[in-house]
């Protein structure tokens, strides 16, 4: 097949003046208003805003193993549907990414699925268990070249072991990406602790158990001159350590799921296990503090924390539920919602946070680029002026559990664009 050529005519790079953009040979060729469309197939993008494609550092693809919740085909083909390029795929999968030989069998399935890029990341110990560091240099060192590890889903909670990852990772410029939930201060835990979770009778999940391995470890970056990133940081209190630490120079990095820029503990009171997630909903002041520090940039990135659960496990009891759910097909939605409706946030901004930034922490050149002449062909249309309606049944995952379903989003997403091809086109997949 030869390599297609298409001409976006009209489209808007992140929201500025309509231009022409030319994709050819996997690269945005050329960008302006008198771009030839000699040969090229003709897309009507009037309205519609380019922006890089997007890279999500956290998503759960549940391959191998779990593939009743999701494959890498049908997690992948989502991730595709929102919007994205990329992903980063978190190793709780059985078994559990902790060898170079599996992160090179998830990236090569990937590869193999063809609808963005997958990235592994790498299990910080053996198996998750938290008690020997599992063979991080030649995971860094294989095919897939990883660059990020993470127990997530577990926190590292022996500091030595902790700082030891750190040091180690500094050889090839990786990072340690901490599901930050000091364990014993959880145990139980059902939902954010407070006055509701007592009123409710669920066990609290505290602010504090974050926020306490939130210091811990920007304190040990800071001591052992590495790279810390934070997963789904989700308390006013955490984002206070992570502006201090970024003060003090060191070498730290955080991240906010679009649930916790949106969603706070009172939906709880439905008891509907939809809304459990691991960190919990907090309150509307975490919310509005994780908001405003996603717009100033001490947290740096959006990332979804995509988790698919099969019916058997999140249609349940609460207390018995799995927690998490879905987001790679209503990010933007969700962010436009969020911060660009409520004037925090431009389109410049949401390109920073949701491409550029976790494309930079995660070492994925190639992603996240600006949208000029040269650069690869990675972009999404997307259509902030549309409407829709969530529905579960026309959701590429292949698990359901979305807290957004019959709720009305702003925004659609027309075409996503990877290495110059469309993955997604009218907004469904080509
Ligand atoms: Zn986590």
């Amino acid at each position: 097949m030869t390599a297609q050529r298409y001409l976006l005519d009209g489209v808007r790079p992140l929201g500025g003046e309509p231009v022409r953009m030319l994709l050819a040979d996997g690269r945005i060729a050329a960008v302006g208003t008198d771009v030839d469309a000699a040969g090229a197939e003709v897309v009507d993008a009037a309205g519609l805003h380019a922006l890089p494609g997007l890279v999500d550092l956290h998503t759960h693809l549940r391959e191998p193993g779990r593939e009743d919740a999701e494959t890498v085909e049908t997690g992948t083909l989502a991730a595709a549907l929102g919007g994205y390029t990329a992903v980063f795929a978190m190793p709780n999968t059985e078994p559990c990414a902790d060898t170079a030989g599996l992160v090179e069998q998830v990236w090569r399935l990937g590869r193999d699925a063809g609808h963005c890029d997958v990235q592994p990341i790498g299990a910080v110990t053996v198996g998750r268990q938290g008690e020997r560091l599992a063979e991080l240099g030649a995971m860094a060192d294989s095919a897939a070249r990883v660059r990020v590890f993470s127990d997530d889903g577990n926190c590292v909670s022996d500091a030595v072991l902790m700082r030891r990852a750190l040091e180690y990772v500094k050889a090839f410029g990786g990072v340690v990406a901490q599901h930050a939930e000091e364990p014993r201060l959880t145990e139980g835990a059902q939902m954010n602790e407070g006055a509701l979770s007592g009123v409710l009778g669920l066990g609290g999940w505290p602010a504090v158990a974050e926020e306490a391995i939130v210091a811990r470890d920007v304190l040990l970056a800071g001591h052992v001159g590495s790279r810390v990133h934070i997963c789904h940081l989700s308390t006013a209190g955490s984002v206070e350590i992570v502006r201090w630490a970024k003060e003090k120079g060191w070498d730290v990095t955080a991240e906010v799921t679009p649930h916790h820029l949106l969603l706070t503990e009172d939906l709880v009171r439905s008891y509907d296990p939809i809304y459990k997630v691991n960190p919990p909903l907090r309150t509307d002041a975490d919310v509005q503090a994780l908001r405003q520090a996603l717009a100033d940039g001490t947290i740096d990135c959006v990332a979804t924390d995509h988790a698919p659960h099969s019916l058997e496990h999140k249609e349940t009891e609460w207390a018995v539920a799995s927690p998490g759910m879905l987001g790679l097909e209503t990010a933007l939605p969700i962010v436009q919602q969020a911060l660009v409706d409520t004037g925090l946030l431009d389109w410049a901004g949401v390109a920073d946070r949701m491409a550029t930034k976790p494309a930079a922490i995660g070492g994925l050149a190639g992603h996240g680029r600006p949208l000029a002449e040269g650069e690869p062909a990675h972009l999404v249309l997307y259509d902030p002026a549309a409407e829709w309606t969530v529905d579960r049944a026309r959701l590429a995952s292949r698990s359901t559990n979305t807290p957004y379903a019959g709720h009305a989003l702003p925004g659609r997403i027309v075409a996503t664009f990877y290495g110059g091809r469309p993955t997604v086109l009218d907004g469904k997949p080509t």
